[in-house]
């Protein structure tokens, strides 16, 4: 066991004392915060829940309950991812990205889909991703699955499957993935709708970019979404094209069609490459058809801006700081790991929320950027009715404990000593083998 706090009391009633929590994260009253925005409080945990949260130092003595004093040290909700792709995770080894570009990566996860992924294949690829996110501290994920031709009807039932074996560990949620140019094909159409009504979370979603069908494609979708009511989930201008301007068309599309779903753009890195009055135009679209938006800064850096032997000019990322501005629910999440569109990566929103501080400059300004990785694509994605995604008493005593007690000591080192409590027990974090996978990727 890799426990940072090996001397967790085993009583179901417990206190954690003088934890650091981020403000914005606490549903509790009458607490002052630091200048990096924690709090300082005494947690009383009670079979599997949270009690109380009050100013540390201000919880009763007299009773005499265990409790273990975290010295300072940050304490988190778990995670809430928001945006990845258990389908493709962890085929690297067999099917790297030849170059490194988008559509390096494209032509290789299609190669492998078309030649690998029979539902043994997606199960094992997905359970090992899953083992990691849940020792790195992650309580619930929406994953992305490519829903083309017969993947369709292998990768959903898996999932479903997967879904009830995590429930209680990690709430699962997914959506479907094609290019916005199929749903204008009603037998693709049905076969999604069937798979999603069957075996999803209430999520319809595809690939945006310029294309003709992208109107009467996303017409076709967000008519779906009101007639069974689902909330939508896009890919959308992952490019460095400034022609590329899906973006718009979705927001205005909501606005058409009075949609009243969430709807949640991954990516919409080109909006970064505006003029300022297109960029002013479309963010403010964005903000009246109520879409939010979730960057996925270390899989936009790895892929945008990539030519051989030059170097890139610029991140990848969209305009987050001006999207929080203008009100828009903005998150990070991991997106791709070890597949071609990004060889790296293991589901640690620890490592998400360190990198995308240092991608997207989140330091120095406002503190409630946590809330990026945690009760804002909870709320975004509704996972917040199936996991503790705030501190608050009356919740599951589900947490991540660290031993940093600033942002400079938790950034500065992979946390990789990081308690994390399921119902107020302390989990297994030990990582899964990659040696787990050998057999599959190397056949
Ligand atoms: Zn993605």
């Amino acid at each position: 066991m890799n426990s940072g706090f090996a001397a967790l009391p085993a009583s179901p009633v417990f206190r954690l004392l003088d934890a650091s929590v981020p403000r914005c994260l606490v549903d509790a009253p009458a607490l002052a915060a630091d200048r990096e925005g924690f709090a300082r409080v005494d947690l009383t945990i009670a079979e599997g829940r949270i009690v109380s949260i009050l100013a540390a130092g201000t919880a009763t003595p007299e009773d005499s309950l265990p409790g273990l004093d975290l010295k300072r040290g940050i304490v988190f909700p778990r995670f809430t991812e928001s945006h990845t792709h258990l389908d493709k995770g962890h085929i690297w080894p067999r099917r790297a990205n030849p170059d490194g570009t988008f559509m390096g990566a494209l032509t290789a996860v299609t190669a492998d889909r078309e030649a690998n992924w029979h539902a043994a294949d997606v199960r094992a690829r997905m359970g090992f991703a899953l083992k990691s996110a849940f020792a790195h501290g992650t309580g619930a994920i929406r994953t992305h699955l490519d829903s083309v031709g017969p993947q369709v009807g292998i990768s959903w039932p898996v999932f479903a499957e997967l879904r009830a074996e995590w429930a209680g560990r990690i709430a699962l949620q997914a959506t479907p993935l094609f290019g916005i140019d199929h749903a204008v094909n009603p037998d693709h159409m049905r076969a999604v709708l069937a798979a999603v009504r069957q075996h999803g979370s209430g999520v319809l979603g595809a690939v945006t970019y310029m294309s003709p069908n992208l109107k009467p494609g996303l017409e076709i979708l967000f008519r779906a979404a009101i007639d069974h009511g689902y909330d939508l989930d896009f890919h959308v201008d992952e490019t460095n094209d400034p022609a590329a301007l899906s973006l718009e068309v979705i927001a205005d599309t909501a606005m058409a069609m009075g949609f009243e779903g969430k709807v949640l753009c991954g990516h919409c890195c080109s909006l970064a490459l505006q003029m300022p009055q297109a960029e002013a135009r479309v963010i403010d679209k964005v903000a009246r058809a109520g879409l939010a938006v979730v960057s996925l800064p270390m899989c936009n850096m790895y892929l945008q801006d990539r030519q051989p032997a030059r170097t890139p000019r610029w991140r990848g990322v969209t305009l987050l700081h001006e999207l929080k501005a203008a009100g828009v629910p903005v998150m990070v999440s991991s997106d791709n790991t070890r597949d071609p569109f990004y060889a790296y990566g293991d589901l640690d929103m620890v490592e998400v929320l360190r990198e995308a501080t240092r991608i997207l400059q989140l330091d120095h300004g406002a503190t409630d950027w946590v809330s990026a990785v945690t009760t804002t694509p909870a709320s975004v994605t509704r996972l917040d009715g199936l996991h503790a995604s705030a501190l608050r008493a009356g919740a599951a005593a589900d947490m991540v404990l660290t031993r940093a007690r600033s942002m400079t000591e938790l950034l500065s080192r992979p946390q990789s000593d990081r308690t994390v409590l399921v119902a107020g027990r302390a989990i297994d974090t030990t990582l899964p083998d990659y040696a787990e996978l050998d057999t599959i990727l190397t056949a």
